[in-house]
């Protein structure tokens, strides 16, 4: 980032202040120089934050909803010459919004705190602001933990002691669309080694989007309903069908509060069952046991890396089995999920390929596998 364009950052914010030595972040080397001539300066973090827009490739279509773009928010957080990036992303049905996120992140005050390592302290502060607002959470979460990865000159999934050759593959996406744009998705997702495809509306479509894929690839399929299948026996069905058809999971079959139903659903499944919109937070984990084969956590429901962490070792514990996913986001969000991935079964980690404008390089896709460069933190570069 040029001088000029961070500090148009930081007046966006309202919250230019005099004293920040502007380095790259990412050369560990000057980052240490920067240390050393910044001692004894302030040690005060010092959140900003601006609104986003992200703009889809395609259209994108879900069981009940379609959009073009989605919003986003962008914070960092400077501490003493080192700066961590952070991002909240808001699907419609999260409830949240580019005005709510920002006032959420106006409230946080960070200068409270005497030093960043102060995570847990930190984010249990966050956390307590308001009820909800995760994404919001997420954005400053995310940020905190690039910050003090670039501190300690360490990516997170090494400082978590995760074997980054033990990533999943990523699935990429194709939404509900007319048989000749669904083919056209489907040729564009040749590189990837899952497509996760968006059920959900009646049979006649869902079987369409399938076998129109189907025409195109034998490639491994993972299907996400989104809630949309209303009836335990229909959602059965379908899975059976689905099965026979090279798919691996679904996630999601039937509505959230039909927790008996989906149990039910699970008992019978040959595929296994995972809860994505019924799974928030860590606390919602112990109550799906043993009505869904596992869980898919997201850094925008969960509040961010510091609670998905903890959702993985808590999921583990119960023997249930995990999902990384993830909104449409930037490389910011895709890269922090990424970090956890290799304690994952399946990644849907694609929602920055979905997108024309992103903002940031990070983990790469390679032969369709999550790949963790060494980057310290988060390991996102600017574009
Ligand atoms: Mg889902």
């Amino acid at each position: 980032m040029t001088l000029t364009t961070r500090r148009n950052f930081l007046r966006t914010a309202g919250l230019l202040t005099a004293a920040a030595t502007i380095i790259n972040p990412f050369d560990v080397f000057a980052q240490s120089r920067a240390k050393s001539a910044t001692k004894g300066g302030s040690k005060k973090m010092v959140l900003t934050f601006r609104p986003y827009d992200a703009q889809m490739k395609h259209v994108f279509t879900i069981a009940n909803s379609s959009r073009t773009t989605t919003q986003i928010v962008l914070t960092e957080i400077e501490w003493d010459g080192y700066v961590g990036y952070g991002e909240a992303a808001m699907p419609p049905y999260l409830g949240e919004t580019q005005s709510s996120v920002m006032d959420f992140l106006k409230k946080v005050d960070l200068s409270r705190f005497n030093s960043p390592f102060e995570i847990q302290d930190i984010l249990t502060y966050v956390d307590a602001i308001a009820i909800n607002n995760t994404a919001a959470k997420a954005a400053v979460d995310i940020a905190l933990h690039d910050l003090v990865g670039k501190i300690m000159g360490q990516p997170w999934w090494k400082i978590w002691g995760f074997n980054p050759s033990t990533t999943p593959n990523t699935s990429f996406t194709v939404g509900l669309d007319t048989e000749e744009v669904v083919r056209e998705k489907t040729r564009e997702a040749s590189p990837y080694k899952v497509i996760k495809v968006k059920l959900g509306r009646d049979e006649k479509t869902d079987k369409m989007m399938v076998d129109t894929i189907r025409s195109v690839t034998n490639t491994t399929i993972c299907v996400d309903a989104n809630q949309g299948w209303k009836d335990k026996h229909y959602a059965l069905e379908m899975i059976n069908w689905l099965n026979e058809r090279n798919v691996n999971m679904i996630e999601q079959p039937m509505p959230k509060l039909l927790l008996d139903d989906a149990a039910w659903v699970t008992e019978r499944s040959p595929l296994p069952v995972i809860a994505d919109e019924a799974c928030q937070r860590l606390t919602d984990i112990p109550k799906l046991k043993g009505a869904y084969h596992g869980i898919n956590i997201k850094l925008m429901k969960c509040t961010g890396m510091r609670e998905a962490r903890e959702m993985v070792s808590l999921a583990k514990a119960l023997h249930m089995r995990l999902m990384i996913g993830c909104m449409t986001e930037t490389s910011c969000a895709i890269s922090a999920a990424a970090q956890l991935a290799s304690e994952t079964e399946w990644a849907d980690l694609d929602g920055n390929l979905l997108i024309s404008n992103d903002v940031y390089k990070g983990m790469q896709i390679v032969d369709g596998k999550i790949t963790l460069n060494d980057l310290p933190g988060i390991g996102i570069t600017k574009l």
